[in-house]
């Protein structure tokens, strides 16, 4: 212990002894302010030549790159399924996500319901107001949908300025109701402007679709952006739903369109 923290602070090779036990200390490779530590090696009776202390040097150095390697691996597969701007799952993220749940939800036969959330005129908050006021609307929105999906819930960014959002053992009602309440929420949310004058509000349109027993996510995805695509021809700022019942499978014909309960705020 006293030549690793010797090694340490030093940032070179140490050694300690006592008694008869001898130890070198050696650094692991790598920034030393991550604290990424150093290894030693203790033997008793006789010292290490320098022969020896070369070996050591070397195959600490190894073991500090393994380190950092696994670190580096863990990092980029994190990024590889984050959404850098809403720090949410992205796409892809999202994709793998839900081919777990609805193999999930077959297997215990629940049901599993799927939000498609899509910015209201969000081209025109681009075209008045600028990118960067544009990507800050998508974090705030990205924000509220983190802080009401919770637990077993997934929001993720699934594109541009569309959401989506998972719902394990949900149903048509609940899901509708949950995405009416997002809905509200993001509607009443005030974006600050980036120039510190005031601030500016966004509405969303909501596609939901729920099925169960046997479920394709593609199926799901699809008709979530058809009830999507509904809200907003029906006026957007509103959610509609499609109930695909129990057979959702890749070439189930569903059950067909549900007209769920729809709210609008006008
Ligand atoms: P609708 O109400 O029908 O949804 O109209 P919309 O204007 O929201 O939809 P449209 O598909 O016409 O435009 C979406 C815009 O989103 C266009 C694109 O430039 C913008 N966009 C996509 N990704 C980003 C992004 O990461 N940042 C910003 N600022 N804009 C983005
Ligand atoms: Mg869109
Ligand atoms: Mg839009």
């Amino acid at each position: 212990i006293a030549a690793e923290r010797r090694a340490l602070s030093r940032h070179r090779m140490a050694e300690a002894h006592a008694g008869d036990s001898f130890a070198v200390a050696h650094p692991l490779a790598g920034a030393p302010e991550q604290g990424t530590g150093a290894m030693a090696i203790v033997r008793r009776g006789k010292d290490f030549d320098a022969g020896q202390r070369d070996v050591l040097r070397y195959l600490i150095g190894q073991a500090g790159v393994s380190i950092e390697n696994v670190e580096l691996h863990e990092l980029v597969a994190e990024q590889a399924v984050t959404d850098e701007l809403t720090r949410l799952p992205n796409n892809r993220g999202f994709r793998r996500w839900i081919e777990t749940e609805a193999s999930r939800a077959e297997r215990f036969d629940h049901e599993l319901s799927l939000l498609m959330l899509d910015i209201d005129d969000f081209k025109r908050i681009n075209d008045t107001y600028g990118h960067l006021q544009g990507d800050e609307v998508l974090r705030v929105v990205g924000s509220v949908l983190r802080d009401e999906s919770r637990g077993i819930d997934e929001a993720a960014r699934y594109g541009g300025e569309e959401f989506a959002i998972g719902l394990p053992e949900t149903g048509l009602e609940g899901a509708v109701e949950f995405a009416d309440r997002v809905r509200e929420r993001i509607a009443g949310t005030e974006v600050p402007m980036l120039d510190g004058a005031g601030s500016i509000r966004v509405t969303a349109s909501v596609g939901a679709a729920t099925a169960a027993a046997k479920i394709d996510p593609t199926t799901l995805i699809d008709a979530a952006d058809q009830a999507l695509y509904r809200a907003k021809r029906a006026g957007k700022n509103r959610t509609k739903g499609t109930d695909l019942g129990r057979n959702a499978g890749a070439d189930g014909a569903g059950k067909g369109d549900w007209a769920a309960k729809i709210r609008s705020d006008g």
